[in-house]
Parts: C-alpha cells; structure tokens; sequence
C-alpha cells in the first residue's frame, strides 16, 4: 500500500426498479471506502434489462456488455418489472441478466445466508435454531438440467404429450465449480458439504465422485456428503451445522432460495457469480421491487453488502469489504431500519437517508491495517 494505488475499473448498472436508488447508496459507499483504502475505483455506467429495452429496443446491448467484459468487476442492481412483464421473449429484461452471466463466464454462484444479530427476530425460525447461522452457498449456474439437451416436448408410446428435460454434468463442469467451493470453505470455517441425489442420479454420482477427487488437493478442508433432501430438512431443523455448500444448478436454486429465508429478510442480502477468469457479477438476491420503486423506501443494504462482496471475491481487497460490512452492522445497532426491516422501538428512515447515515459511519470508521 501507500505509492503506489491500486486502481480498479468497475461497471454499474443499476438496472429497473429500486435500481437506480439503492445503486446510488452503493457507489457512495464505494467512493469513500477507495479513499479511506488507498484504492483508485473508476466507475463507468450502463444500461441492462427494461432501462435498455427501453432505449436501445435490447436487453444487453452489445456496448453494456463489452464494457463489462473490459471492468474488474460488475455491480449490478435489480432488473425487470411490471412494463415489460408481456413483452415478447428476446425484449425481456431477464434475457439480460442470463447474457450477462453467460457473456462474463460466470459459472458459480455465490449465496450467503447470514443472520445478523441485529436482525435474529426477523427470522420465522426460532431464536435458537437461527442465531449465529453463517452460510455459504456454492451453486453450479451454467450447467445442469436447466441446461442439457435434449430438452423439449414429444408424444410417448401411448400418444400422450410429454415433456422432457436432461441433466448432465461433465468432469470439467464439476471440477470447477468443486475448487471454487473448496478455496471458499478454506477462506471460511474449513468445512464443505457436498449436496446431491447420488442414491437416484448418475449426474449425481459422477458429482460425488469428482468432489471427493478434487477433494485431495484440499487436506485442510472437511469434506462431507449429504442427499438434497436430506439437506432441506436440515437446513431448517439445524442450520448452524453448516458452513459453505457445493451443490448442482437446480439443487442450488432452490436450496439457496431456502436458505436466504433463514434471514427473514430480503433486502439484506448480496450473492456474486463468478468464472475462471475475467470480472465477477455481484448483486443483491432480491429483484426490482417495482411496487415500491421511486418512493424512496428501499432497503440499500443488500446493494452495499453486494459492493463488499465485490471488494472481498471480486478485487481481492477483504479490508475494505470488512470495513463496509462493519458500518453496516455499526448502522443497524444503532437502530435505524428501512420499512421491509423494521421493527418496534427502531428508527424508520428511507434508503437515501440510510445512504447518509452509512457514509457518516463510515466516515468515522477506524482507520485499517
Ligand atoms: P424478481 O423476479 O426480479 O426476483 P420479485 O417480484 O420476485 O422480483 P422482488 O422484486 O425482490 O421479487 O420483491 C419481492 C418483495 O420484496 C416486494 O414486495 C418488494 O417490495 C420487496 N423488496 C425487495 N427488495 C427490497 C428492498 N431492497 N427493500 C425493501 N423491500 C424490498
Ligand atoms: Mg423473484
């Protein structure tokens, strides 16, 4: 540090909805953590989903995307809302998103599921089960049923219309997605647990065998091995007996999905996708919430954790990510909440001035080393 800055090109988009709002907050936040961190952060914007559809009649225009290609990194916001909602499917704001991940690469995805102490009451969970959860989830993103072909519609012997989808998995695909979770839990508690449905699927014994493999390189990390189903009733019953989960692309979105929901709370949360090489995507779990958008209600807080995790997986700068991630808990036990987090005897305050009441924590933030 000191001399010589590092500099890191970063693209925003901040998409439809609460986007641009919570995207705001977010690049603040950025701006003063680079000062305060010796970091050089150049921003550059683009259009993606409705707001591009909107303007240049395509979810991802080929310059959003390039410029991307060309950043360190990419924080996005949300995409997609009810003005669309009937359009054809080459204008719809999701294709944007799905270009975006295939256009960067990015074949893990990256879940946190974190119950922050200040926030344990709005878990439906109890107290006990739910307190001190810290969960990480590895979901394979690019492959899978959701992908495989053959995949399409037919007629069985009977004459009966029928549907059909095919899940496969290849060495590399698993093998990839496997060291990802490995150097993940090797930078978390230690621990790995393998999911799938290997007593059923050979997509899933192949898994099985390739991250028990691939597992060698890691002697430092637990390996273990669960069924899914099996894995979504202990993800309710016994959370905290997880730390990071490596599972395939439809396991993980529903697991993931399942997980988040030990938090209680959706505008709190980030994720990232990332591949081998070239910039990650990171972005809240939650959508454009467009039935509060432009009334300054939004929680911005997922989009600021989605920024520390940018900092922490996507430019490899942990101490400005845990200087972000201390305002924000240094925020919230002070008391103030957005609306979708609110509770009694808190303070209720509107996304920009959270956004001020984040940048005047963090101004007073402890220098790092
Ligand atoms: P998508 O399909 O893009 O995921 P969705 O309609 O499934 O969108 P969200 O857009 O996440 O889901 O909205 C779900 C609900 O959560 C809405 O009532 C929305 O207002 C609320 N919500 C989502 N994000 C936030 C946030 N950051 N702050 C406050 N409320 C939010
Ligand atoms: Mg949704």
């Amino acid at each position: 540090e000191g001399a010589c800055a590092r500099s890191y090109k970063i693209t925003l988009l901040p998409g439809d909805g609460i986007g641009p709002e919570i995207m705001k907050v977010a690049k603040e936040v950025l701006k003063m953590v680079g000062q305060q961190e010796g970091m050089e952060l150049a921003f550059e914007e683009a259009l993606v989903g409705g707001a591009a559809i909107d303007e240049y009649g395509n979810p991802l225009p080929d310059s959003s995307l390039a410029l991307c290609r060309n950043s360190d990194a990419v924080l996005l916001a949300a995409i997609g809302g009810y003005k669309w909602d009937n359009n054809t499917a080459h204008l719809r704001p999701e294709r944007g998103l799905l270009g975006l991940r295939a256009g960067l690469g990015a074949f893990a995805n990256l879940r946190p599921a974190t119950v922050l102490p200040q926030l344990v009451d709005a878990s439906t969970l109890k107290r006990e089960v739910v307190e001190g959860v810290d969960i990480m989830v590895v979901r394979e993103l690019t492959g899978g049923i959701y992908f495989g072909q053959p995949k399409g519609f037919g007629v069985n012997e009977a004459g009966e219309r029928t549907g059909f989808n095919t899940m496969i998995y290849s060495v590399q695909e698993i093998d990839r997605i496997a060291r990802v979770a490995f150097e993940m839990a090797r930078k978390r508690r230690g621990r790995l647990c393998s999911v799938d449905k290997s007593n059923v699927l050979e997509t899933s014994q192949l898994w099985r065998e390739r991250v028990t493999e691939i597992g060698k390189e890691y002697p430092d990390v637990e390996l273990s091995h669960m069924y899914v189903d099996n894995a979504a009733m202990q993800l309710i019953r016994a959370p905290k007996q997880f730390d990071t989960i490596v599972t395939g692309n439809i396991f993980g979105d529903i697991l993931s999905d399942e997980a988040s929901m030990l938090t209680g709370s959706i505008g709190m949360l980030p994720s990232a996708s990332v591949g081998e090489s070239g910039p990650g995507l990171f972005e809240p779990v939650h959508g454009s919430a467009p039935d509060i958008a432009g009334q300054d209600k939004a929680n911005p807080l997922a989009q600021v954790l989605s920024a520390a995790m940018m900092l922490r997986y996507g430019l490899n700068e942990p101490a400005a990510a845990q200087r972000i991630e201390a305002t924000v808990f240094n925020v919230l036990d002070k008391g103030y909440r957005t609306g979708d987090i609110m509770s009694a005897g808190k303070t209720l305050v509107g996304c920009a001035q959270m956004g001020d009441i984040l940048l005047h924590s963090l101004s007073q933030s402890t220098e790092s080393h």
